[in-house]
Formats: C-alpha cells, sequence, structure tokens
C-alpha cells in the first residue's frame, strides 16, 4: 500500500491493532415516519445521544454494539446493520442524479443488500430498483432482506451480469458494488488476512473489469455508474477508473466532498478519473473506495411489442383484498401462481420488461394467496407500509414478540379472532391466526430466532 495517496503506514497499522470497532446502522424511513417511534428504537440501541454518520441523512454510529438478534426492531426492518463508509453511496447518489425523478436503477452485486435498501430509501416512490445477485443462495437472502425493508417498488433479480446486456440502455443508475479482494474489511475480519493473496487481487480485477463490460450495455446514454469495493489495492481502485475511462469511454464524474470528512480524494494514473478513498484511521469506518462516472455514448432502450403483459387479477377478486391494503389505487394486482403481487402502477411496464429477460426471485409485495373465502395473507404482506391500518394488530411486549420470533406460543389471552398482525411497539412482526384457545404463529420458519439468550 505504500505510495497509495492517503495511505498512513502508522497510523493503518495502529488502527487495526487497536481492538476498535465501529458500529453503524441506518434507519427505515418508511417504516418510523413517526418520529416518536424513530426516538424510541434509536433509544432502544443506546440510551446516549446516537452520532449522525457525516455522509449521510439515515445512518447513526452506537457507541456499542448491541444483540441485533435480540432486538425485535430489528426484525421490523426499522433499521439495516450498515458499515460507515458504504452509506457514502447516498452522497453519490445525491450529487450525481435527480433523485426526484422516477428513475431506472439497477444494484448488480446487491447481496446482502446493504446498499439496496439505501438505495430504495433515497430513490423516489415511482422509481424501480432492480437488485440483482449471482449467487443463487445469496439471493434468497438478499430477497428477504428487501421484504423486511418492506418496499413494493424493489425487483429482486437472480442473473449473471451478462444476462443484463438483454436490457440495452434501459437503466438509468448502475451501481457495481464489485466483489473484490476485501482488504478494506481486514479490522474488522482479521480472519481475512489469511485469505488475501497477490493472485487473487489480480483475479478480482479481471473479474470486475468483466462484470461491468458485461452489464454495461445495460446503461443508457447519459446514465451513472457508480463502482465501489472494499479493496484499497490500486488494480482494483485506480485501474479500474483508467480501465473504464479507456476501454469504454466512460466520463469520470468528480464529487465536492467536503475536506473535514478526511475522506481521500485520488485520481487515476492515465486518464485523471477521480475516485474517493476511506480508510479506518482517517474516518469513522471501514476500508471503502468508490467513483462515479457518466455513460457518453450507448444505443436507448427500445421497447418491443411485449409478448406477456402481466396478468392482472380479476375485479372480483381485487375487491376481496381492498380491506386488507392502504393506497390500492396506486397500485396494480397481479396474480402470478395463485398468489398476489402488489405493484406500484408506476413500474409494472419496466416490471413487465424485466419478467420476460430476467430470472425474477422477488417483485414487489406478495399479498398472498387467495383461498375459497379469504386472503391467507404473506409475510411480505405484514412487512410492507402498503398494509391498511386498520388491520387487526395485537401489542406482545419485549417477551412475547421474542416469543413470536422464535416461532413459540406467546401464551397470549385474546378474545380477538382471526388473522391478526403482531407488534412490538407498533411496529409489525408477522402474522398469527388466533383460534379460540391458541394462536397459530404464521412467523416464517426460516427466519425464526435460533440463538439462545
Ligand atoms: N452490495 C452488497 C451490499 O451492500 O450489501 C455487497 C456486495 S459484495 C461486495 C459483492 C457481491 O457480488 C456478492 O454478493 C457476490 O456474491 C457477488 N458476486 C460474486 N461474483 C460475482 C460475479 N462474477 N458477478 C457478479 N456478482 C458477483
Amino acid at each position: 500500500m505504500r505510495g497509495l495517496p492517503g495511505f498512513d503506514e502508522a497510523a493503518f497499522v495502529q488502527v487495526h491493532n487497536s481492538g476498535e470497532r465501529v458500529t453503524s446502522l441506518r434507519i427505515n424511513p418508511a417504516k418510523m415516519q413517526d418520529t416518536f417511534l424513530q426516538k424510541k428504537v434509536l433509544q432502544s440501541l443506546s440510551t446516549a445521544p446516537l452520532i449522525p454518520v457525516p455522509w449521510s441523512q439515515y445512518g447513526f454510529y452506537l457507541p456499542q454494539r448491541p444483540s441485533f438478534t435480540f432486538d425485535p426492531f430489528f426484525h421490523g426492518g426499522a433499521y439495516y446493520v450498515q458499515e460507515a463508509s458504504s452509506m457514502f453511496l447516498e452522497f453519490a447518489m445525491r450529487q450525481t442524479c435527480n433523485l426526484e425523478q422516477p428513475l431506472k436503477v439497477l444494484d448488480l452485486c446487491a447481496a446482502p443488500g446493504g446498499k439496496s435498501t439505501l438505495l430504495q430509501t433515497i430513490i423516489s416512490p415511482d422509481s424501480l430498483l432492480v437488485s440483482n445477485e449471482v449467487i443463487r443462495a445469496r439471493a434468497g437472502l438478499l430477497a428477504d432482506n428487501i421484504s423486511r425493508w418492506g418496499a413494493a417498488n424493489v425487483v429482486v433479480t437472480n442473473n449473471d451480469p451478462r444476462d443484463m446486456s438483454r436490457l440495452t440502455g434501459f437503466f438509468d443508475v448502475m451501481v457495481v458494488d464489485a466483489p473484490c479482494s476485501g482488504s478494506g474489511l481486514f479490522r474488522r475480519d482479521p480472519e481475512a488476512v489469511g485469505e488475501w493473496s497477490p493472485e487473487n487481487v489480480t483475479l478480482c480485477s479481471q473479474r470486475q473489469q468483466r462484470i461491468l463490460a458485461d452489464a454495461w450495455p445495460a446503461l443508457k446514454e447519459n446514465g451513472i455508474l457508480i463502482y465501489s469495493t472494499c479493496s484499497y489495492s490500486k488494480e482494483e481502485d485506480e485501474a479500474i477508473l483508467d480501465w473504464l475511462s479507456a476501454e469504454l469511454d466512460a466520463d469520470s464524474v468528480p464529487l465536492a466532498v467536503p475536506a473535514a470528512w478526511n475522506i481521500v480524494t485520488t485520481v487515476s494514473d492515465k486518464r485523471n478519473a477521480a475516485g474517493y478513498r476511506f480508510y479506518p484511521d482517517r474516518i469513522q469506518g471501514e476500508g471503502f473506495f468508490i467513483a462515479c462516472f457518466r455513460k457518453k455514448n450507448g444505443d436507448a432502450w427500445q421497447s418491443r411489442k411485449q409478448k406477456d403483459t402481466l396478468t392482472a387479477l380479476p375485479r372480483k377478486e381485487r375487491d376481496k383484498l381492498l380491506p386488507w391494503i392502504s393506497d390500492a389505487d396506486q397500485l396494480f394486482f397481479m396474480e402470478h401462481q395463485g398468489e398476489v403481487i402488489l405493484l406500484p402502477e408506476a413500474i409494472t411496464p419496466a416490471v413487465a420488461v424485466l419478467q420476460q429477460q430476467l430470472y425474477l426471485r422477488k417483485a414487489g409485495v406478495k399479498a398472498g394467496q387467495l383461498a375459497a373465502k379469504e386472503l391467507v395473507p404473506d409475510h411480505q404482506l405484514a412487512m410492507s407500509p402498503l398494509l391498511a391500518p386498520q388491520v387487526q394488530k395485537v401489542a406482545l411486549t419485549k417477551d412475547q414478540a421474542l416469543q413470536y420470533l422464535r416461532k413459540e406460543d406467546p401464551a397470549l389471552q385474546l378474545s380477538a379472532k382471526g388473522w391478526a398482525l403482531m407488534a412490538y411497539e407498533n411496529m409489525p412482526l408477522g402474522w398469527a391466526k388466533i383460534l379460540p384457545n391458541r394462536i397459530n404463529n404464521y412467523y416464517p420458519k426460516e427466519l425464526r430466532i435460533l440463538k439462545e439468550i
């Protein structure tokens, strides 16, 4: 690392040896429009006032790491535990994109979903986020995290970057948080040091080029590319900026970063493309690198005559769902394999295109299955702000909430019956069906808390 812009060997070594751990999270404003609840959530994590992450409207540092597993707010999607440097994506997006506009955004390497949940928070409600992950099991984890976040304007796909070339000129913004050699996380994960090698840096650099070249056609002319890694290696950072400028004819977009933040501005050797380096001895966060580009030339998206469009739920069936859903007039009710999926009207044409071209793991919010007489509501609906406020709720204490999240019976004495939302401090956690002598716990088995206190 000697000779890299901003590298201070003594301070770098010292901070890695210090054992210091920085914990930060980003709140989910969609779940906490009520500032009272927001305060309650933050106070439950720390009695001391939380320090904001300078480059994010929603990020906070915690003075110590609590047990998130035993916090019902975590399971309700009130926040996402995210490393602070990564939250700089918010600042980069605000400087390079008009976030008031409806945008089509691709997060190409998205699992487990840190950047995607951030992007979903800052884009407008009629924008579309395509959150893609190539590795199948990781795409499942990504879908769970997106469901917990509760957003309707996200599609989770499980595709290789090369499949994106079927969508020429489709996206306004492309975020490539590339797989990398991971040196930026050495402080947090010292075991990763053993897996590092110069050969792996070279392999990662080649893979980063391949990923970018494969997905590049899907970005429209004048579209924005945001590239990031958690590596310090020049081969994966500045050299990729040179490669992007030379091979893809991408225009570097410098950012105006306040000097007080101590982020190091760097430029690539050959093309003077701007990038930003984050060192743990200079900032409160881990190692990170980010750079922005504009696509100079490219083909525009040609909307072809659709072979298939999305299948609308028949009106009669749709009416049965209305008591469950708020803002139904702005939603498209889609029928898919016996289930009902809710999509914001504004994104349905784009989702119809994606359905033809990619493997969709999840789209919008699954409302549930329509059985003969009733809706069997899905967990995604419980986690979504689309759920109607009048749906029956049961307020749980913290102990009861944790029992519910373990998929145990919280032994409630209830006079109500039928489907009810289990909630902790007004934050929905999932469904239960209340029967005369017991409740059936519908919390998804695969999400339940397994860890003992
Ligand atoms: N953006 C994520 C976040 O903020 O939570 C982290 C992404 S991680 C740095 C890189 C991701 O790229 C991993 O999920 C990994 O599975 C995926 N990946 C690995 N090989 C890939 C490839 N050849 N093409 C695209 N993605 C790949």
